[in-house]
């Protein structure tokens, strides 16, 4: 089997709340996203899709996306889709680093892995182990009433865990995580996420202000080694997101024991192949995860579902739907959250049909 052309499509995703917004004041109205589709010589056609959380949350913007699948795909052209490692290994000897162009390109080819074999793309990554995978809430960051208003309102509508956006003003954060922590019932699960938004001596403060609170911090500071610092001084469970991009520091990480439970982005590891590999390390190492991606449609949505799907329950510490945050459908057979929790789709591959006719001119045509 053969790849004989890579084409995407720029689709952009509007928001239900209006808008996004995290540390620094960083923020997104509607979400920039790419869908990609692998075609082959056989007919069988893949799909995948990759969407930065906007240009100043990692180092991966949207029109990057697509300036790299113009670099990238032309080399592509007569390799195997199904033969992911080696794919992989060719993706990264024709373009060095960019993670997040390849990753739509890597899930593209799951899908079609799945479809050649009649496989779910979870039984492929090692396995279906639960009928559906638990979910978690991001809380765009507002007034702290306003997010623990709408803490209890996504609460009642099945989520038991949540995701506030702090790495702000370190005193209004704290007033955050207790407004919060207000509304919660017990066996709920509250993490607060800076985005790299505080120094050190902020989030000291932090960790300090709401040190009876249960609560889980996560990536407070920009640097791992702020982090650990951090780390040290603090009780409260310990999440790392943005620093985790690679298996080094996954397993220096380990090492330090610098963090409880890691974020594993797709697109961040540069798709399902690397973060199966990061997944399945965690799972040896004995380190939860949350299984997600910095953001995305419904194709996202699948390939996150399928991951989590495949990775034993004790470790899935959470994954999220990123399409329910908006209302545009871009695929149809895309996994819809049922009580917080999702079910990857049980047909061939990713088991999604991108709604390919309402995207317009494709923005990158290869082959
Ligand atoms: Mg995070």
């Amino acid at each position: 089997m053969r790849i004989i052309g890579v084409t995407a499509w720029q689709v952009d995703l509007p928001l239900h709340e209006g808008s996004y917004k995290w540390s620094g004041g960083k923020s997104v109205a509607v979400f920039d996203s790419t869908v990609v589709r692998v075609t082959t010589d056989t007919g069988i056609e893949g799909f995948g899709e990759v969407c930065p959380l906007g240009p100043a949350y990692l180092p991966a913007y949207a029109n990057g996306v697509r300036a790299g699948l113009k670099e990238l795909a032309p080399k592509l052209l007569g390799e195997d889709p199904t033969q992911l490692l080696k794919l992989n290994h060719i993706m990264d000897a024709a373009l060095k680093g960019h993670p997040y162009v390849k990753s739509a390109i890597d899930m593209a080819c799951w899908d079609i892995l799945g479809k050649v074999s009649g496989l779910p793309v979870c039984v492929l990554l090692g396995g279906r182990y639960a009928n559906d995978v638990v979910l978690y809430r991001a809380i765009s960051q507002i007034d702290p009433d306003a997010m623990a208003a709408n803490v209890a309102g996504y609460r009642a509508e099945g989520y038991r865990k949540f995701q506030l956006k702090v790495g702000g003003d370190p005193d209004t954060d704290i007033a955050r995580i207790q407004a919060v922590s207000g509304v919660l019932q017990p066996g709920d699960r509250l993490v607060a996420d800076a985005n790299t938004g505080w120094l050190q001596h902020e989030a000291m403060r932090v960790v300090r202000g709401v040190r009876d609170v249960d609560v889980y911090i996560e990536q407070p500071c920009l640097t791992y080694a702020e982090c650990l610092a951090v780390r040290r001084n603090t009780t409260h469970p310990f999440v790392l997101d943005e620093n985790i991009d690679d298996l080094g520091v996954l397993v220096k990480g380990h090492a330090d024991g610098a963090m409880d439970v890691v974020n594993l982005k797709i697109s961040k590891l540069g798709g399902l192949t690397k973060t199966k590999q990061a997944r399945d390390l965690c799972v040896s190492l004995g380190i939860a995860m949350t299984l997600e991606d910095s953001w995305g449609g419904d194709i996202v949505t699948a390939a996150i579902a399928h991951l989590a799907a495949s990775t034993p329950p004790s470790f899935q510490f959470s994954s999220t739907d990123f399409n329910s945050y908006g209302p545009r459908v871009i695929a149809d057979g895309a996994p819809k959250r049922v009580n917080g929790r999702m079910s990857a789709s049980t047909a061939p591959g990713l088991g999604v049909s991108p709604r390919l006719g309402e995207f317009g001119k494709p923005a990158v045509e290869v082959g």
